[in-house]
């Protein structure tokens, strides 16, 4: 595992991300919006659209489950809730259909915080404790999977995928939305440019935090780029994976079925 450029130990990779994510949770939301000038609201949008979840739920009659891993303060998890309910009204029993699972509790503090806000009720939505590596439930619970902006962060990126893959039930999908590689050379060129100086400076002024958003670039840097990730898709055992480049590659949505 990098971190820079050194080699750091598992459990130092850990806690410097989970360091980063505490310090970042209050902020988290503004930060994105500043950083992507909003982009990342229009690719949550689309990512969430493109699963159909509100189509599922009239065809089967009740509403699919879903798990969003290291779902954070819930970006994926409401929009998601937004598109389910619009062919359903809240679901009378337990358990619920969607599931934000995170490692970080102050992210999901400010989730649930968001949840009330909103007037979500907690037998839509709940916020569980949970490292991708080693996921807190059965086999084949969910009907989908997804990670937005999140895999990067995982030490052991092929564990997760393989847990995420085990709690699918068969045919279930998994989506993940993740920074990705620009293969275009000038398009490159700008988007390095701005990963390199224009972020950390943000980081400093706004969030007070140069370090964390240091981490941020280095970590979309070191991410595999897209046929890499979709080779570790199939070698987790997902059936069918695929993936489609947004804004460039700046992004990438990878998806596979469990068998
Ligand atoms: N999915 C949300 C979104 O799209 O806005 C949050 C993305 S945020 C950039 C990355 C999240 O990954 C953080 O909330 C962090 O705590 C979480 N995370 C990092 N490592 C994790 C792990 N091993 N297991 C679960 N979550 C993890």
């Amino acid at each position: 595992t990098h971190f820079g450029a050194r080699t750091v130990p598992r459990e130092e990779k850990e806690s410097l991300v989970s360091g980063v994510f505490t310090s970042v949770a209050s902020n988290y939301d503004v930060m994105n919006d500043l950083m992507s000038g909003g982009m990342h609201r229009l690719w949550k949008d689309d990512f969430v659209r493109r699963l159909g979840l509100g189509a599922c739920a009239r065809a089967t009659g009740k509403a699919p489950r879903l798990l969003d891993v290291a779902g954070g303060t819930g970006d994926i998890a409401f929009r998601a809730i937004e598109d389910i309910a619009k062919w359903l009204p809240p679901p009378p029993d337990d358990p619920p259909p969607v599931v934000v699972s995170d490692v970080n509790a102050d992210m999901l503090e400010v989730g649930r915080h968001r949840a009330e806000e909103r007037a979500v009720s907690p037998r839509c939505l709940v916020f569980d404790l949970g490292n991708a590596e080693r996921l807190p439930y059965d086999d084949a619970t969910f009907d989908y999977v997804t990670i937005s902006f999140g895999l990067r962060n995982v030490t052991d990126i092929d564990a997760a995928l393989r847990e995420m893959r085990r709690v699918l039930q068969p045919g279930g999908r998994f989506e993940c939305l993740e920074f990705s590689q620009v293969s275009d050379p000038l398009i490159r060129a700008a988007y390095d440019l701005y990963s390199k100086r224009v972020i950390p400076e943000l980081g400093a002024r706004v969030a007070r935090d140069r370090p964390a958003y240091e981490y941020l670039v280095e970590s979309i840097r070191k991410h595999p780029a897209q046929l890499e990730l979709l080779s570790r898709l199939a070698a987790a055992g997902f059936a069918r994976p695929t993936y489609r480049n947004i804004t460039f590659g700046v992004v990438a949505v990878h998806s596979g079925y469990a068998p």
